[in-house]
């Protein structure tokens, strides 16, 4: 008999009539032959109200009694949800996080699951019952209850699908799928009818809030196939699978972050380690930080940038004013009035075409770039938050993602490939279930061989990163990664990016004529660099990755030139020399992790 886990997010279950149409989908599937499993989401708003009923009575509520408090939005939804069923004539036994053997962590409001315990489920299964589990919330080893953070329920749900072995996780909700960028942002986005856990997992964890993150990092482990579909219709939604099933677009989605703040720690000594007191500091808290650059200016001092949420700005701000003073740094800026624009596509090979295009858009919309990164897939820009959705509408409409690609696999292609058992690659065999959620790394890498370009003083203006790009693209030079940082000094910023080491000649010649062209201060550039890369599954949303990568390469004396970060990888761009050193330090650090 199949196994089906259908989730239904707090729309879809905002009111009685909502409710009574959930309760009656999860019959039919019941009805078809199917074990069904319910993963049920707070009723509409609610879990909104709980936070503003919190914050009326202090401003500082303790972690656990807002979990404590937040849970009880899913345990009202679940009860009137089993009743539901009832009342239509079929049987349902709605279920806590706790009473499903949802173990997390203790870290409260972003607990990780650690195990499931499935035998309860099994049973009420095994009895013809639909069980109607409470989404987003677990409990810890002292029996304190724990959530999963904000969208939760998808976690939850792709988590129980993974563990027990459900033949297919559909998500309910209000849209019907999963659009090339938010439909409510972008009236013009489309909705895709499949997309890559890879692609998936970066625009989720840039902003496509209509997939949890961690959700997908389940279910890229496990090989499970997701389902997203409107509560509301019928239509088909769209497919969550792995690569090999999606098109060869470069760029398959763009995803916008309105609420980012960049957060400058200016004069910071450049000596091996100290990167590593500030990066560790914040993982401390477990807030992810995104969008790392490291500038070395002028006198052997460094300014490292980087952007974390802005509901986390107060607590980054208030963790790093003692290390600022510790590592002997000179000061701490922030810019609270930013957005994160970014485009995903796991085909994105040529980077330099990609981002030319992307910052040309953002220039022609005038938008002003403050910082850049880039990852195998994925670029990432920095923009004034008035500007945000002009700059994601620009983006959208450059990449022509309003059409569909001429090679994308249609629904019944992809049900073909399904029904011919499609072979699904996972890693599941390797994982413990005593740790669920545990960091799973993939491989260390190191690419020798490369060469880094940086131009200096950089007139902070729209249209400069355009210009360069689409130079360098023109004179047939491939770039791999790109950052641009933000300098204490006004009105100008720093480029770098890094290419094979054969292309450093004539990158130095092209980047001389551009840092001409605009009056730039200077350009820079070296060969003698490795690329280190940490690959695996969740690598941004485990904040402990970027430090321990700090931490291993500080204690070897390894200094970071350039770092990137994705969710699927970590890159640290240093001396060659220090290559091997680095890479046997990383394996040992990182031996747990590491998939036998
Ligand atoms: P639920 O309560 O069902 O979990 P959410 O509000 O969490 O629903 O997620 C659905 C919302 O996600 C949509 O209404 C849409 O505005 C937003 N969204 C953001 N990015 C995307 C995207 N790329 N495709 C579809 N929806 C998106
Ligand atoms: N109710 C929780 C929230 O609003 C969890 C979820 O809906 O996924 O974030
Ligand atoms: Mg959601």
């Amino acid at each position: 008999m199949s196994l089906i886990v259908q989730k239904f997010g707090g729309t879809s279950v905002a009111d009685v009539e909502k409710i009574r149409a959930a309760a009656r989908k999860a019959i039919r599937a019941q009805r078809q032959g199917n074990r069904v499993v319910m993963v049920v989401s707070a009723m509409g708003k609610n879990t909104d109200r709980l936070l503003e009923l919190a914050a009326e009575v202090g401003p500082n509520p303790p972690a656990r009694e807002m979990d404590m408090l937040l849970s009880t939005g899913e345990q009202v939804s679940v009860a009137l949800v089993a009743m539901a069923i009832h009342e239509l004539g079929s049987e349902a036994v709605s279920l806590t996080g706790g009473q499903i053997g949802m173990q997390t962590d203790s870290s409260f409001s972003k607990a990780r699951i650690r195990s499931i315990n499935t035998e309860r489920i099994n049973r009420l299964l095994d009895d013809g019952k639909i069980v109607v589990a409470a989404g987003f919330q677990g409990i810890d080893n002292d029996l304190n209850i724990t959530t999963l953070g904000r969208g939760g329920s998808d976690t939850t749900a792709v988590a129980l699908a993974a563990v027990l072995k459900a033949d297919s996780c559909e998500i309910y909700t209000d849209v019907d799928g999963v659009y090339t960028t938010d439909p409510r942002l972008l009236p013009e986005a489309r909705r895709v009818d499949v997309i890559s856990y890879d692609e998936m997992l970066e625009l989720a964890s840039l902003g496509a809030s209509v997939m949890h993150n961690r959700s997908i990092e389940f279910a890229k482990k496990f090989g499970v196939p997701i389902h997203v579909r409107s509560s509301f219709s019928d239509t088909e939604g769209t497919m969550i699978v792995t690569e090999q099933e999606s098109s060869s677009a470069p760029v398959s989605g763009a995803a916008m972050t309105p609420d980012e703040a960049r957060v400058t720690v200016l004069g910071v000594p450049d000596v091996p380690g100290k990167s590593l007191q500030i990066f560790s500091a914040i993982a401390e808290k477990k807030i992810a930080v995104d969008m790392v650059v490291q500038n070395v200016g002028d006198g052997g001092k460094a300014d490292v940038s980087f952007t974390v949420q802005r509901k986390e700005l107060a607590t980054t701000l208030a963790t790093l004013a003692p290390v600022v003073d510790a590592i002997g740094a000179e000061a701490l800026t922030h810019d609270d009035q930013v957005s994160k624009v970014s485009v995903v596509g796991a085909n994105m090979v040529q980077q330099a075409a990609v981002a030319s295009r992307m910052f040309r858009a953002l220039a022609q919309a005038d938008v002003n770039i403050h910082m850049i990164t880039t990852s195998e897939i994925k670029i990432s820009a920095l923009v004034p938050r008035d500007q945000a959705i002009d700059a994601l509408r620009a983006v959208h409409t450059a990449f022509s993602l309003h059409e569909k690609p001429s090679d994308a696999k249609s629904w019944s292609e992809i049900k073909a490939d399904r029904a011919a058992g499609v072979e699904v690659e996972t890693l599941v065999s390797r994982l413990r279930d005593d740790a669920l959620e545990a960091l799973t790394l993939t491989g260390i890498s190191v690419v020798e061989d490369q060469a880094r370009v940086t131009l200096f003083g950089v007139p902070d203006r729209p249209g400069i990163a355009a210009d360069m790009f689409e130079k360098i693209g023109a004179a047939g030079i491939s770039v791999d990664m790109i950052v641009q940082g933000y300098n204490g000094e006004e009105g100008s910023t720093s480029v770098s990016f890094t290419v094979d080491e054969d292309a450093l000649e004539p990158s130095l010649k092209v980047a001389k004529q551009i840092a001409a062209a605009h009056a730039m201060r200077g350009v820079q550039g070296g060969g003698n660099i490795a690329k280190v890369t940490v690959s695996g599954i969740g690598l941004r949303s485990h904040t402990h990755v970027a430090t321990l990568l700090f931490e291993t390469l500080a204690a070897d004396e390894i200094n970071v030139q350039m770092i990137g970060t994705s969710e699927l990888q970590v890159t640290a761009v240093i001396d060659s020399e220090a290559a091997v050193r680095a890479k046997i330090g990383l394996e040992r650090v990182f031996a747990e992790s590491l998939a036998k």
